[in-house]
């Protein structure tokens, strides 16, 4: 095998896979009449809320309102201090400068990435109203002690899944420890629509019902209104995920195989492997390996001149990017040396359920050539 092009992404492929339950899906809508807020979503949210197992599931247009329209409904906003991480995509942040509070970013583990649970308690202040944990790349954070720590400090919890739909801990399910889950549907999330979407996943009646009217100006019913947004989900798309949810739990298993074998042909090089906790059902939304920093973008630089198209989650952290904190209340210059550190070695290889074993192979075989070049 001398070349080949091996792509990040190739959503193309799930289509074809799927192609006639999708045209369908989508030839149902239109033929049905109903665009918005009519069955096809309404159907949807059930399956949503029962793949969870939880009681309510609100569809949205992107992970980014679920997250900042479960915030407002949950009364976060003005004064008050959110714990997250800073290793995470953009919008975690973001949704909490949206709903107007304060984001407080505690360091990460190193070694899953996700947020340093002894280091929480240690953020906390009278002003703290939330943890909103990330399942990074899409591993579960550790729940358990998060939901203890809010138990005790009398703390909300809102999961940012959008990397996690499908993963699981050891002796908690998404969603069993927290006030609302939080997940997206955009195209590259292992759970995507061909566009964008998102929805709140709860067992509080009252958050469910307040991210309901939120996405729809406030209305809890026909021409009435208290101040909300336009934050829906289209029946177009709650059609084509209610078809792509009959498969997620395969497309899960496929990328924990795919894992299992970049782990197995990489290990006892110089990289740093994704660590998954003993017990968790890690979904690999991501395959994130680290190098050293000073060759990060050389690895980069070298995979993409071979035709692989490595990527970063993430080079900057939140609280490195330039103009942060945007004139928005919070501390001028957080000491994240753990997230910083994730920052400036991570490498994401391609990883979805349609990769192949050559592509696969010609990844690793790729990575072995610049190590055994370089190292
Ligand atoms: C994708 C993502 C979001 C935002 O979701 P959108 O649907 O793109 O708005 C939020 N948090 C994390 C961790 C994500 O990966």
């Amino acid at each position: 095998m001398t070349s080949m092009h091996v792509s990040f992404y190739e959503h193309v492929r799930q289509y074809h896979n799927l192609k006639k339950d999708i045209d369908k899906a989508i030839s149902d809508v239109l033929e049905s009449g109903q665009y918005v807020l009519g069955p096809t979503l309404e159907r949807f949210e059930d399956e949503l809320a029962e793949y969870f197992g939880m009681k309510k599931a609100v569809g949205l247009n992107s992970g980014t309102d679920a997250l900042w329209l479960a915030f407002k409904a949950l009364g976060i906003g003005p004064g008050d201090e959110v714990i997250t991480v800073a290793n995470t995509f953009f919008a975690t942040a973001e949704a909490i400068w949206i709903a107007g509070a304060k984001a407080v970013f505690v360091d990460t583990d190193p070694q899953t990435n996700n947020i340093d649970v002894t280091k929480i308690e240690a953020a906390i202040t009278p002003q703290t109203k939330a943890i909103v944990p990330v399942h990074l790349y899409g591993q579960p954070a550790n729940m358990t002690a998060i939901a203890e720590i809010a138990r005790r400090h009398n703390l909300l919890v809102v999961e940012d899944c959008a990397q996690a739909i499908g993963a699981a801990g050891d002796t908690f399910r998404i969603g069993e420890l927290s006030d609302a889950v939080c997940a997206s549907f955009i195209i590259q999330k292992n759970l995507g629509t061909f566009g964008d979407g998102g929805a709140v996943v709860t067992d509080r009646d009252d958050v469910a019902e307040q991210v309901r009217q939120l996405r729809n100006h406030g209305s809890p019913g026909r021409s009435v209104h208290s101040m909300g947004y336009n934050s829906r989900l289209d029946d177009l798309h709650a059609g084509i995920l209610s078809v792509k949810l009959k498969h997620i739990d395969a497309w899960n298993d496929q990328r924990r195989a795919l894992a299992a074998q970049y782990d197995e042909k990489l290990k006892g090089t110089i990289l740093k492997l994704p660590y998954e906790t003993p017990g968790y059902r890690h979904v690999y939304h991501l395959y994130v390996i680290e190098t050293e920093p000073e060759n990060r973008d050389a690895v980069i630089a070298f995979l993409n001149d071979a035709g692989i198209d490595a990527k970063c989650h993430y080079p900057i952290a939140i609280h490195k990017q330039e103009g942060y904190p945007w004139g928005q209340p919070a501390d001028p210059a957080p000491h994240l040396p753990c997230t910083e550190a994730n920052a400036a070695g991570c490498i994401s290889l391609p990883m979805y359920p349609e990769l192949t074993q050559d592509e696969l192979q010609y990844t690793v075989d790729k990575i072995l050539e610049w190590e055994q070049a370089n190292a």
